[in-house]
């Protein structure tokens, strides 16, 4: 089954030195704000060792169907 969302490695260094990467739903209905850790959709921040993963949520709830299986 192919992947909803694509995982871009982002240059983006923030103040204190550290990289985001960024999750992001792949054709969402609204572009996602891909620097620094802020977006519309809430996304959920996990720490890494050199940054952060900011993994975003979807407009369309494709989330929902993922985890519940739901179609
Ligand atoms: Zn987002």
């Amino acid at each position: 089954m192919a992947s909803r969302r694509r995982l871009r490695p982002w240059k983006d260094v923030t103040h204190d030195g550290l990289q985001t990467v960024h999750v992001v739903p792949v054709n969402d209905l609204r572009a996602h704000r891909e620097r620094g850790t802020s977006c519309w959709c809430d996304p959920k921040l996990e720490r890494l060792d050199r940054g952060v993963l900011v993994t975003h949520n979807s407009m369309d709830g494709r989330e929902l169907i993922e985890k519940f299986g739901l179609m």
